[in-house]
């Protein structure tokens, strides 16, 4: 198949193109490098079946960009910053991207008749009051608050992509991602994961925002990858028009979690507590009883195995920063 992946040099679009290159499509990247950058998919360049469209998704396809695509048979579309750092650097541009962005994209899919597949979020949840979260909880979502350019961009991105389905009959798949770490995050984004490991290995002091005692539920990029490629794979009648949660149901405190951080780094960094950013979720943790009951899928990697991985992936690159 021809596959197209927007945020194709992001954290998980990276490792999304090198899984869909291993079962033999062709894979186009198009990216802006807003947060990605051209190094997480360098390695990947001199492929044959691999190529980059550098395109901002905030502008229409079409003319010379959509020809360089070709004929498109499956477009996941990963493009948007993710990190809540960002939310207040560049929170129009985020709004943007996640409602005229995606319309572009869903447009695409339109004329080509390709699968799609939308990378949401759990953010959709906001600060969820039901735990853990189902597909069918509706969120407790802050429409005005910081976090409300990400949170309401990708529902509307949600409402939008539900169109789609139900006017043009595109073949629309919704995935809530959950927390997801791994090798070529950017070290400098502000997440947790970036955050603690590259504080641990420069000695400095990890920032534990609140007493560290809200929680999150973190999946290896591995398992996300396995489990997006699983929703994109599945026929219709069990998957267009339908949300997935896909995330690893391992929920952990911050402050235990950054302490196993800690000690897996082999470092003596202090804890230092900083102020809780504005509506920041209390718990988080997804149901996955939808993907594994209808798709058969479940994450494979513990936090004891992919947390090692990913120190000894920043070891390798904070050196030279
Ligand atoms: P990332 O920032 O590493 O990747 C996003 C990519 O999109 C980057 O390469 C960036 O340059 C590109 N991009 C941004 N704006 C663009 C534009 N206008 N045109 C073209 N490209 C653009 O983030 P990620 O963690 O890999 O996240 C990928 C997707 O998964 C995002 O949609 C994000 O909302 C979703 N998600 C991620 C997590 C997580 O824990 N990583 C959790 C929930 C949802
Ligand atoms: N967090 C923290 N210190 C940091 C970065 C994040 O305590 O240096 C907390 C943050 O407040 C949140 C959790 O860790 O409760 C996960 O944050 P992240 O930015 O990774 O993603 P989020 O789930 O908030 O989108």
């Amino acid at each position: 198949m021809r596959v197209v992946v927007t945020g194709g040099a992001g954290f998980i679009g990276s490792h999304l193109c090198e899984a869909l290159l291993a079962e033999g499509h062709e894979v186009t990247a198009v990216d802006n490098f807003l947060t990605g950058s051209r190094a997480n998919i360098a390695h990947l360049e001199g492929e044959p079946r691999f190529s980059l469209v550098e395109h901002d998704i905030t502008m229409p396809f079409g003319g010379e960009v959509e020809a360089r695509l070709g004929k498109v048979d499956a477009l996941f579309h990963l493009a948007s910053p993710a990190s809540p750092a960002d939310f207040s650097k560049i929170p129009l541009e985020i709004a943007i991207i996640n409602s005229q962005g995606t319309h572009n994209v869903l447009e695409l899919a339109r004329r080509h008749g390709a699968k799609y597949l939308l990378t949401s979020t759990s953010e959709a949840y906001g600060d969820p009051l039901v735990h853990p979260q189902t597909e069918d909880y509706r969120g407790n979502v802050s429409t005005t608050g910081l976090r409300a350019c990400y949170d309401e961009g990708k529902r509307f991105a949600e409402a939008i992509t539900s169109v789609y389905v139900r006017e043009y009959g595109v073949d629309g798949r919704i995935v809530r991602i959950f927390n997801t770490y791994g090798p070529r995050m950017n070290p400098e984004d502000g997440r947790s994961v970036p955050n603690f490991i590259t504080q641990a290995l420069r000695g400095k002091p990890l920032t534990v925002y609140g007493e560290g005692k809200q929680t999150r539920s973190y999946c290896y990029v591995s398992d996300m990858v396995a489990g997006l490629m699983a929703v994109m794979a599945a026929p219709a009648e069990k998957a267009k028009g339908v949300i997935f949660n896909v995330g690893n149901p391992d929920e952990r405190e911050i402050l235990a979690f950054a302490q196993i951080i800690r000690e897996l780094c082999g470092s003596d960094s202090p804890i230092e507590y900083q102020v809780m950013p504005q509506d920041d979720p209390v718990r988080r943790c997804p149901d996955i009883t939808r993907i594994k009951t209808r798709l058969g899928w479940e994450p494979r990697v513990p936090l004891e195995e992919g947390l090692p991985k990913t120190i000894e992936w920043f070891r390798s690159v904070i050196g030279d920063m």
